[in-house]
């Protein structure tokens, strides 16, 4: 047992793979560090994965297809009820994992990090539950079968909910798993993993071999005996799977970058709107694909957006994760922390106004990858602020002049994940949404909704996670011609 801290967060299993239903030593000696962004301290080493330990699991998942793919669905219902209860029974552990291996305050952790997380499980079984997987479509049968041996990649932002979104449609479809999580927090992928083999997973259907993205990563998207990928991450990430998986012309699904625009219309209630657009950009400490971190407003109502903008700011508690008061803590891990530094230093060198925060650590902070909440305001729609993803606690104001303007502001961008537009005319609101390119858009700031499906336009990516749309990403679709 290695206790990791204060906490007594304790992990049996640092040094192995969970592979064929058990944990196993990786073939390497090799290791990677766990470092706590709050202090910069080593809390871990985890096993350090390579190409033979993703040949062993590929190999267990393949022969667990062959069972799990015509498994009736009431048992994998009973499964996916069973690790549904399990993450609320566990959500405190899952929370402190999480806290200690990405940063993200305790309190929102459990409220947040982990309680969606589960939701994707619930969700999933939801689904299954009503799926029809054969249809009679002008007199031929339709069959969607599960596509196989899915290798699944996730990363660090989101870490459990990243990787529920994938594994519970994957298992719901009846497929097979080999779960790389980010190595930057690979701890609560461990908990996870053993919670499902406490749920009675069967041996072979979940295996998962840590390490990094070019030995792990890459090892799986090329790998011969691995029917499907999908990864969330980087557009880097991305692309290079797609194209290390190509020579095996495997699926490939991919959740990557967004820079989503907030349209402020006219009419909107600007005293809710801007403090709302403020907490969702900084949710979560600005690490979140779909973050709205550019809002556009109106020109003649600048003065008041960055005055709002501000107020909100300042009523943002940033400080250690591991206090309940706490909304932001640290960002992720020290690549992070030196890149919002840079973008945020490129806003500054390209003149925009800088409204509140700005470059170095927050306050009182000698440790730790504490950012200033940074708002940007006068930002031209071609800056590097406005265009690249920065991933921190950084918002931009962008003025426009006219609602066409404010359309092709939101849509001047690579990518297309997330969108919102705010204002009362509900009509003009949903004639704007109809207008913007990307996979979602949300309306004066609507509940989270696990079922609507999420994914890319343009850059950001392709395919669907969530509900239906995203068990239907891990079928195969058989037409069965005959005499009927
Ligand atoms: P990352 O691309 O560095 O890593 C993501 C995962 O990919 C990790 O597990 C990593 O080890 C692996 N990886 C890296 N290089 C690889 C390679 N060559 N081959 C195979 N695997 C490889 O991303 P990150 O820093 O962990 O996450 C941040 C990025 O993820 C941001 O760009 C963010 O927008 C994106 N993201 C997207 C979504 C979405 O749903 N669209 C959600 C969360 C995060």
């Amino acid at each position: 047992m290695t206790a990791l801290d204060p906490h007594g967060l304790q992990f049996d299993h640092l040094n192995c793979f969970y592979v064929e239903g058990t944990w196993i030593p990786s073939s390497t000696p090799d290791t990677l560090p766990v470092v706590n962004p709050a202090d910069e301290s080593v809390v871990a080493h985890i096993a350090r994965g390579s190409a033979e330990d993703v040949d062993r699991a590929v190999a267990a998942a393949r022969t667990a297809f062959a069972s799990w793919s015509l498994s009736s669905v009431e048992s994998r219902i009973q499964v996916l009820d069973t690790v549904h209860r399990l993450l609320l029974e566990r959500k405190d552990a899952l929370a402190q994992a999480i806290s200690l291996e990405m940063g993200a305050a305790i309190t929102f952790a459990r409220t947040m990090q982990v309680p969606l997380a589960a939701e994707h499980v619930r969700v999933a079984r939801d689904v299954l539950a009503e799926y029809q997987f054969q249809t009679l479509e002008a007199g031929t049968v339709i069959q969607r079968e599960a596509i196989g041996v899915c290798g699944l990649i996730t990363p660090w932002n989101w870490p459990l909910y990243q990787i529920t979104a994938k594994v519970a449609s994957a298992l719901a479809a009846g497929c097979t798993i080999v779960l790389k999580p980010s190595e930057l927090a690979p701890l609560s992928a461990l908990l996870f993993a053993q919670l499902l083999h406490d749920a009675g997973l069967p041996a072979g259907v979940f295996n998962l071999v840590n390490g990094t993205g070019t030995e792990v990563g890459a090892a799986m998207a090329a790998h011969s005996d691995i029917d499907m990928i999908s990864i969330t991450g980087s557009n880097r990430a991305g692309a290079a799977v797609a194209k290390a998986a190509a020579e095996t012309v495997k699926r490939v699904t991919l959740e990557l970058g967004g820079k989503s625009p907030n349209i402020l219309l006219p009419d909107a209630d600007f005293a809710k709107a801007v403090p709302q657009g403020v907490l969702s950009a900084f949710r979560n400490v600005g690490q979140s694909c779909s973050a709205p971190t550019r809002m556009i407003v109106p020109r003649n109502r600048l003065a008041e957006v960055e005055s709002l903008a501000v107020e909100a700011v300042n009523a943002l508690v940033v400080g250690d994760p591991r206090l309940d008061s706490t909304v932001l803590g640290p960002l992720a891990n020290q690549a992070q922390y030196s890149r919002v530094q840079s973008m945020i230093a490129a806003g500054i060198e390209e003149g925009a106004k800088l409204v509140c925060g700005g470059l170095g650590r927050v306050e009182g902070f000698l440790t730790g990858y504490y950012t200033k909440p940074t708002v940007f305001s006068e930002v031209g729609p071609g800056m590097r602020i406005a265009q690249e993803e920065i991933f921190g606690p950084v918002l931009c104001i962008i003025p426009y002049d006219d609602i066409d303007a404010a359309v092709s502001i939101a849509n001047d961008t690579l990518y297309g994940l997330g969108a919102h537009i705010q204002g009362r005319d509900l009509e003009r609101v949903r004639a704007v949404a109809t207008r913007i390119r990307a996979g979602q858009v949300h309306l004066n700031y609507p509940a989270w909704n696990p079922h609507a499906p999420f994914g890319g336009y343009k850059r950001s990516g392709n395919g669907r996670e969530y509900g239906v749309y995203g068990m239907e990403e891990y079928l195969e679709t058989k037409a069965i011609i005959g005499p009927s």
